[in-house]
């Protein structure tokens, strides 16, 4: 089952990820954890993105379609994935498409988290505190929702007009809660 999960940045996403993923049997690709892992490791990929990413802007499509074609084309994603921040733009969704047509593949559900700015922010401030990430800052941040509004809410919009099955699932509340209902709408009317 390949699914994708969807939502603002600090709805939660990443944490939901691992919990879904965990419960599906997928691997959970995130793009993000990829890059930094990069980062970290002081490849040239990691050099060319780093100051991409501390900025709350974009790496470019073509890199990123190359980082996630490579990671699904790993024997633990054959049974499929739980995708993390990719798509993130239009571009990116149709290559997306395009690869998974390529291996008689296709995208099953679109899980997209809704929750409102004030608790976004809210929670942007909280990671900052606790985690220090050197993209956790007002302005990253800001960069970071207006880049989601531009480029990636439009994602949605193509999905919706392909008629992929797109479930909205509320993200505000209780970690355990969030992910229940994530289970539920996967589970109501899940075809294999
Ligand atoms: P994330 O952890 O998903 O918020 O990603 C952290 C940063 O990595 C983003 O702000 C981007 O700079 C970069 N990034 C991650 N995924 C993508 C993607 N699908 N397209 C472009 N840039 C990405």
């Amino acid at each position: 089952m390949i699914v994708v999960l969807f939502g603002p940045p600090y709805s939660g996403k990443g944490t939901q990820a691992v919990r879904v993923a965990s419960r599906l049997g997928v691997p959970h690709v995130a793009t993000g954890d990829i890059l930094r892992a990069e980062v970290a490791r002081g490849s040239a990929l990691g050099k060319e993105v780093d100051p991409i990413m501390r900025s709350g802007r974009l790496v470019s499509d073509e890199l990123i379609v190359r980082v996630i074609e490579s990671r699904l084309s790993q024997p633990d994603a054959a049974p499929g994935a739980l995708l993390d921040g990719f798509p993130r733009t239009v571009p990116q969704a149709e290559a997306l498409d395009a690869m998974l047509h390529r291996n008689q593949r296709r995208l099953d559900v679109v899980v997209a988290l809704v929750v409102p700015d004030a608790d976004l922010r809210r929670r942007m401030l909280k990671r900052a505190a606790d985690e220090g990430r050197s993209d956790d800052t007002p302005e990253a941040y800001s960069e970071r929702l207006e880049v989601y509004r531009t480029q990636t809410a439009p994602v949605l919009d193509f999905y919706r007009e392909r008629g992929t099955r797109i479930q909205d699932v509320d993200g505000v509340g209780d970690v355990d809660a969030v992910t229940e209902r994530i289970a539920q709408a996967l589970g109501a009317g899940q075809h294999a």
